[in-house]
């Protein structure tokens, strides 16, 4: 018999699944949250400055100096926000490793966490993974909004964590200011709230990002998740980050020591050099201005193709309803059109009915890469059309 850790997970993340699926079929890859383009220029020019000594080598675990005191600055900048680089940022191989130090540092056996669903997929396997259990609080509509007393109520004396995730994928929102009240409010009960605000600098209405930095006044109760991965369309170079109080962020590096150790230092230090840069609030203004006219662009296409498509306030996902079982529409678009999307009911532990017919695109591509997919939709729909024999 082969033994099996009971912490594995089962299944294949939809994340490696689907991008094979539409590779195999030729099909526009809007399933995943992956740029189709490189990252933002000052990126590239800031790499490519970089000397060739000990950059080059480990960096401290905890982070290159250079880049937890940028992160610091910017924090005080956006945030308003005073934090330690030394003892309150931890430096990490992108949001995704960053939440699974963040939950190993605060889960263990016996120990329950509240998921707000639609969630990302990656937070309940690293619960498990941990030895804990997820209770899920359920949204069961786009328009929907987390209630103070739904959410207490799902919580227990063994609940140890929250995971919000705001700008949230894949409602393309922030969390409002009463759903804050409703989250921070656990804290009362010990609760921590870990907030995934990897979408931080997408608002395509050109508002200030609001996150648990401002929500939650004790920094031993409150972590924060960002990455490079979304703001600067640099995916692959998974640097990501937690800020969180000096005990809580002592614990987060015990875990994380022992992951990754440290991402490539030379990325670090050319995210730092990009970071502390006079003209980046305006670099990501322009990009988020710049997404806002695909989004808008894409949402009227689908609108012409008779699908009510919603265009979101932060970040690039579109959900549009395609009045039909989603994960079928799906099967059979990546196939036939040759179109790549992600039914919603990927983001929920449970079947909910008004989302079943919902879809999510990408958008987060070169317009080139729109236009065919909507050409591609287009002259699916239309053949559909004409071949139906069925009213
Ligand atoms: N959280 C959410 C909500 C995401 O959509 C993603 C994917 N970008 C991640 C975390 C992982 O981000 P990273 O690339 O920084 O690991
Ligand atoms: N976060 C991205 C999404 O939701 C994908 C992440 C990945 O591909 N690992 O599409």
């Amino acid at each position: 018999m082969t033994p099996t850790a009971a912490a594995a997970p089962a299944a294949e993340s939809v994340f490696v699944r689907i991008p094979a699926l539409a590779a195999r079929h030729g099909a526009v890859n809007l399933a995943q949250g992956v740029f189709d383009h490189g990252p933002d220029q000052a990126l590239l020019a800031a790499l490519a400055a970089l000397g060739s000594g000990l950059e080059h080598q480990y960096a401290p675990s905890a982070g290159h100096p250079l880049l937890r005191s940028a992160l610091a600055g910017r924090l005080r900048l956006l945030e308003g926000v005073a934090v330690d680089p030394d003892t309150e940022v931890t430096v990490t191989v992108g949001a995704t490793e960053a939440l699974h130090c963040v939950i190993g540092a605060l889960v263990g056996p016996g120990d329950e966490v509240v998921l707000v669903e639609p969630a990302y997929e990656q937070y309940a396997p690293a619960v498990r993974s941990a030895g804990g259990t997820t209770r899920a609080l359920r949204l069961t509509g786009p328009g929907d909004r987390i209630d103070a007393a739904a959410l207490a109520a799902v919580v227990t004396p063994a609940t140890r964590a929250i995971v919000v995730n705001s700008p949230w994928n894949p409602l393309g929102r922030g969390l409002d200011a009463e759903e804050w009240r409703a989250v921070a409010d656990l804290t009362r009960r010990g609760v921590v709230v870990v907030s995934d605000e990897t979408y931080e600098d997408l608002n395509l209405d050109g508002s200030p990002h609001t996150g648990v930095l401002g929500a939650v006044a004790d920094p031993e109760l409150r972590v924060k998740i960002s990455s490079v991965s979304k703001s600067f369309a640099a995916t692959g170079w998974r640097v990501g980050w937690t800020v969180a109080g000096p005990e809580l962020t002592r614990r987060i590096r015990a875990v994380h020591q022992f992951v990754t150790f440290c991402p490539p230092t030379p990325l670090q230090i050319a995210v730092a050099s990009v970071l502390g840069a006079p003209d980046t609030p305006e670099v990501l203004a322009r990009r988020a201005r710049d997404l806002r006219a695909r989004v808008d662009g894409f949402v009227s296409a689908l609108h012409g193709l008779g699908l009510p498509a919603t265009a979101p306030a932060n970040g690039f996902f579109v959900l549009a309803d395609v009045g039909e079982d989603a994960e079928r529409w799906c099967d059979r678009t990546i196939v036939e059109a040759r179109v790549a999307a992600l039914p919603m009911s990927v983001f929920y532990s449970e079947p909910v009915p008004p989302m079943a017919s919902v879809v999510r695109f990408a958008v987060c591509k070169r317009r080139e890469t729109l236009d065919e997919a909507v050409r591609r939709l287009r002259s699916h729909h239309t053949r559909r059309r004409t071949s139906c024999t069925w009213p």
